[in-house]
């Protein structure tokens, strides 16, 4: 399968009591996808905690033990996407006859959903037909389904059916044995305090923990230097500083726009569809508070307006997260993805 990464298997996942309930569940529904209790199978938590390896393990280990099972495995943003695609191509129903053969489907990141009322409620057709079938679904997620605000109620609902598992931050030492699994599939020796050292440090996301080793290695290419103690605190230093980049208004735009499927130049627009004022409100107060931007270039970005729409904006867009929870979580993850 081209979506199935083949790296991410349950040999290469190392069991920790931070993912051991996710990871057994896993095994249990790869061993006998549709025929256990966990359907839908919901692994969620923090972002570089191993969710996409974890779910892919699934379809991989389904697809060695059952060849002939029909696995597909998509990113929520993805399916967005494919979606608004079979709208203006005309080709809905081929996009959901796709989905409704699988026999088995891992949906990636289903906190995507938020704000796409559309793309919800096909989804919420494609599931049920797949689970009234008896076909596994698998999803994952950065929350649990209890606090996914910004879904329709009806498809949280189905979310909780089965088991929801969380995955957490591992502990320094299963930190330290997935550095070593890694290095030893790379063929790399690290010596043992180098490994103690990066895996204290990197204490927030098994991603960076990979990443910081990569850079590591690459400074020891470049400058010619044995990777000793030394070497790896210097790194880290400019590791650490490495992931502060300046955020723009184009990017708050594209961001927003993304998020509430709205054409991106429709911001700048005179148009005052709810929606879209909602998106532009949006990304005014994103950009007041994300960037140094004046008042007056701001207004000036969005569309020609002057600084007081601007501040209207700014107010609207806090008096709503004040009063609106499903606002509140709109915009909370719009920021995070800002800052990711
Ligand atoms: P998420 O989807 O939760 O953001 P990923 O699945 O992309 O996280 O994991 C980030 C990286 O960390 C991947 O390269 C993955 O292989 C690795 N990783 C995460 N957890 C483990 C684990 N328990 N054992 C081995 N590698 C892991
Ligand atoms: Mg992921």
């Amino acid at each position: 399968d081209p979506q199935l990464n083949q790296n991410y298997t349950f040999e290469n996942f190392i069991e920790g009591e931070c993912n051991r309930l996710a990871r057994s569940a896993g095994y249990a529904v790869a061993n006998k996808p549709g025929g256990t209790s966990f359907n839908p199978l919901m692994i969620y938590g923090d972002v570089g905690l191993g969710k996409t390896h974890l779910s892919q393990a699934i379809g991989n280990e389904i697809k060695r033990n059952l060849p002939d099972k029909l696995v597909i495995y998509v990113s929520c943003e993805k399916f967005c996407q494919q979606f608004v695609d079979s709208l203006k191509n005309n080709t809905i129903n081929d996009f959901v006859n796709f989905y409704q053969a699988m026999d088995v489907i891992i949906m990636d990141d289903v906190h995507n959903f938020a704000g796409k009322e559309k793309t919800q409620d096909i989804f919420f057709h494609i599931f049920n037909h797949l689970h009234q079938s008896g076909k596994q679904i698998i999803l994952t997620s950065d929350k649990a389904p209890k606090d996914l605000a910004g879904l329709e109620e009806r498809l949280l609902s189905r979310f909780k059916w089965g088991l929801s598992a969380d995955i957490q931050i591992p502990d320094l030492e299963t930190r330290m044995a997935i550095l070593k699994k890694k290095m030893y599939s790379d063929g790399i020796e690290l010596p043992e305090n180098v490994v103690e050292y990066v895996a204290t440090q990197i204490d927030n996301s098994v991603r960076e923990l990979e990443g910081a080793m990569v850079s590591l290695l690459a400074q020891s290419t470049l400058n010619k230097k044995e990777i000793d103690l030394g070497l790896a605190k210097s790194m880290l230093k400019n590791f650490v500083k490495n992931t502060h980049k300046e955020i723009s208004m184009d990017f708050i735009q594209k961001l927003v726009c993304e998020y509430f499927e709205v054409p991106v130049d429709m911001v700048k627009s005179k148009v005052r569809k709810r929606e879209i004022v909602q998106a532009r409100q949006i990304s005014m107060y994103l950009a007041k508070s994300h960037t140094k931007s004046s008042l007056k270039s701001i207004g000036a970005f969005f569309g020609g307006r002057d600084h007081s729409t601007v501040i209207y904006a700014c107010q609207t867009v806090e008096d709503l997260i004040e009063t609106d929870k499903k606002f509140k979580t709109y915009v909370s993850d719009i920021m995070k993805k800002l800052k990711s």
